[in-house]
């Protein structure tokens, strides 16, 4: 059985464990083609009007799927840390697909809510090999060698990979040409490392001479330690990696400059880029911008703000 896997939303995070665990269980895999314009332009047709950018996109990347496997694999994930949550357009998005687009093959919704604690991952893989009809030590053996190629890749990119040498290997990203300085890019995966839909903006920078670091270059760790003296607790996973990470940059002299790359109309976005926002105005004053995405983004325009932005860099030396 051939088994579509939609490049979008946290494939970027999950790839790993997905794709090794439904390998190992005897599927063969189909990941829907890096973004391009009529994937976006399905997207787009599809989905509500109101959803963001990356909704919007996982829509065209199923739809994609649809005449090429024989079942699609539509993550329902609900939280990935415990006590916390994540975005709840991912709570609802097989609902979406499932009243969105029309005649796709049989739906694998695969739900997974690690609220409680650790074990429930275990648990969701359980459940998910039942629903394709494989068990007992299959299952298991899959699990564990997906669960360790998930946390070698976790341990790559925090040891400060780009994350795009990975899932783009045959271009050179040697990140050591970089002599301008260093620029935190932040942002969720499946808007920096869609290449299409971020307009290419890590290329972009590194091009310029400057080298990138994105959130998944920061630890679990650091990341908590930055936010423990924050007022209030956030509960959001993404909330969290985002801001930790650009409060770690805003104390680290190695990071000269910080992009925010949002998309429209997302509450957490925006909330959590005003807080760094006014972090860094009342400390270190790193040169700053928000670049926001949706479908209507142009090329110039957004090579336009990313130049100003350069030479805002250039300035400030
Ligand atoms: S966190 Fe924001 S960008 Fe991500 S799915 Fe939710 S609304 Fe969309």
């Amino acid at each position: 059985m051939n088994v579509g896997i939609p490049r979008a939303l946290l494939y970027f995070d999950y790839f790993p464990l997905w794709q090794t665990f439904l390998s190992l269980a005897g599927f063969e895999i189909t990941i829907s083609p890096p973004t391009n314009k009529d994937i976006l332009n399905k997207g787009v047709s599809l989905c509500v009007d109101d959803a963001c950018l990356p909704v919007k996109l996982f829509h065209g990347h199923t739809a994609d799927l649809a005449d090429k496997v024989d079942v699609i694999f539509i993550p329902r994930l609900i939280s990935i840390s415990p006590g916390e949550y994540i975005c709840p357009k991912f709570i609802g998005l097989p609902e979406m697909i499932k009243n969105s687009v029309k005649g796709l093959p049989p739906l694998i919704i695969f739900d997974y809510n690690l609220h409680k604690d650790l074990k429930g991952e275990k648990i969701a893989f359980g459940r998910l090999g039942t629903e394709l009809g494989v068990g007992g030590r299959a299952i298991d053996n899959a699990y564990k060698e997906a669960k360790r190629r998930q946390l070698i890749y976790r341990g790559i990119l925090e040891s400060g990979q780009n994350p795009l040498s990975i899932l783009y290997p045959k271009e050179r990203w040697d990140e050591k040409l970089g002599t301008k300085g260093t620029i935190g890019v932040i942002g969720h995966p499946y808007l920096l490392y869609d290449r299409y839909i971020s307009m290419d903006i890590i290329r972009k920078i590194l091009d310029n001479g400057y080298n990138v670091k994105v959130p998944a270059n920061v630890s679990h760790s650091t990341i908590e330690k930055r936010l423990e003296n924050m007022p209030k607790n956030l509960f959001w996973s993404y909330g969290k990696r985002i801001l930790g990470s650009g409060m770690d940059w805003l104390a680290d002299d190695r990071i000269h400059g910080i992009i925010f790359v949002d998309s429209f109309g997302c509450g957490i976005d925006s909330f959590v880029g005003e807080l760094l926002h006014r972090y860094n105005i009342r400390g270190r004053r790193l040169p700053y911008t928000t670049i926001t995405l949706d479908e209507h983004t142009g090329r110039a325009g957004f090579d336009t703000r990313l130049e100003a932005f350069l030479d805002m860099m250039e300035w400030a030396g």
